[in-house]
């Protein structure tokens, strides 16, 4: 499902084409309700029983995983790294994780998650269940191709010179690249970085790109542009200017951008067109991020 809106915005006078992904139809939408959709399908299929994965404390793709084991009757393990106590107190993300059932274990050091989320699969499999190890942020091919999907189900009369995506594992963006290679679409493709540098960043989708590809026995054309010029500082990391487009994002146009992913891509944009005049047709891909708004 795809659902579109038209903006006006009023500093460059442009029109522009949101594809409201944050109204996605899963719990708390997004991303990680598209990507959780099509990886589902092969947990499903293939017959899994548990499934273990990462993030942070509001984290999307965490809660998104939650929902669909919950959903599904399979066991869930969530190896979450942040604050406890906060994660204990916040609405958001982290309130539906703490009401899903699902297994959550939390660790101090990155380095621990690896080791942590390995062990969770053995005990899965002492006891009998088929468990299926997801990698945070729901970056796999599954996850990719529910992209590819997506681009497929755009509708035939759009036309886009433009489109902007927030890109932080790079698999919704490769995804994207994929489905319009396969569409043979040749509009420019510009992910805004919301925490790799622009050399990291290009690499990983570039590289996640190519594999979709191959996989899915698509034509490569599209070049991989990913700008680091709006990371703020880092991941979940925002300054004055992107606090005030998400707190006046209501009222400027009536959907939510949250600091850490949409807010950004769309400041990006925002700057990007402003600096480059850019002309033609531009869309932008909200990837949601609704609760990290509402925590
Ligand atoms: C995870 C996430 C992204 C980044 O998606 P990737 O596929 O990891 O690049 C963008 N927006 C939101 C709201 C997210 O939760």
């Amino acid at each position: 499902m795809i659902i579109y809106q038209k903006i006006y915005e009023a500093e460059t006078h442009q029109n522009i084409t949101i594809i409201r992904d944050d109204l996605y139809p899963f719990l708390g939408g997004g991303n990680k309700g598209r990507k959780i959709d099509s990886i589902g399908k092969e947990i499903l299929t293939e017959a899994y029983n548990a499934v273990v994965t990462t993030g942070g404390i509001q984290s999307n793709h965490c809660r998104a995983t939650a929902v669909f084991c919950a959903q599904y009757k399979l066991q869930c393990t969530l190896v979450l790294h942040g604050d406890k106590d906060k994660f204990l107190k916040e609405s958001g993300n982290a309130k539906i994780m703490r009401m899903s059932g699902a297994n959550i274990i939390f660790v101090d050091q990155p380095k621990d998650i690896g080791p942590t989320m390995d062990q969770a699969i053995c005990q899965y499999e002492d006891i009998g269940l088929k468990s299926y190890y997801l990698w945070g942020g729901g970056h796999n091919l599954q996850g990719g191709k529910a992209y590819i999907d997506a681009v497929t189900q755009l509708d035939q009369q759009l036309e886009i010179d433009y489109l902007f995506v927030a890109c932080g594992t790079g698999s919704t963006q490769a995804g994207i690249m994929a489905g319009l290679s396969k569409k043979n679409m040749p509009c420019k493709v510009i992910g805004i970085s919301v925490a790799r540098n622009q050399k990291s960043a290009q690499e990983h989708v570039s590289n996640f790109y190519n594999q979709l590809c191959e996989i899915f026995s698509i034509q490569r054309q599209h070049e991989t542009i990913v700008l680091d010029d709006y990371l703020c500082g880092g991941y979940e990391q925002y300054n004055d200017e992107l606090k005030k487009l998400s707190a006046n994002s209501i009222c400027d146009y009536g959907f939510a951008l949250d600091t850490t992913y949409s807010g950004k891509a769309f400041l990006g944009m925002q700057q990007y067109v402003l600096k480059h005049n850019l002309q033609g047709n531009i869309l932008f891909w909200h990837t949601g991020g609704i609760f990290n708004f509402l925590a």
